[in-house]
């Protein structure tokens, strides 16, 4: 295996490895840090990235 493997499990895919995604948040297109490795590019099998979206978009104080 070497560090260029494209199957590389410990890669992180959704951004692979690069740790940014595109966001199209408000029609344009930014990069963020990747919520799947938190901008490490490296996967985190336990990390639930859709649960981090919710948690941060849920309405506060209610
Ligand atoms: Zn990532």
């Amino acid at each position: 295996m070497t560090p260029e493997d494209p199957l590389d499990p410990g890669e992180c895919r959704a951004c692979r490895g690069t740790g940014k995604v595109a966001s199209m948040l408000g029609g344009e297109r930014h990069e963020v840090d990747c919520p799947w490795c938190d901008g490490t590019g490296r996967f985190v099998p336990e990390h639930d990235a859709q649960a981090r979206w919710a948690a941060d978009s849920a309405p506060q104080g209610e």
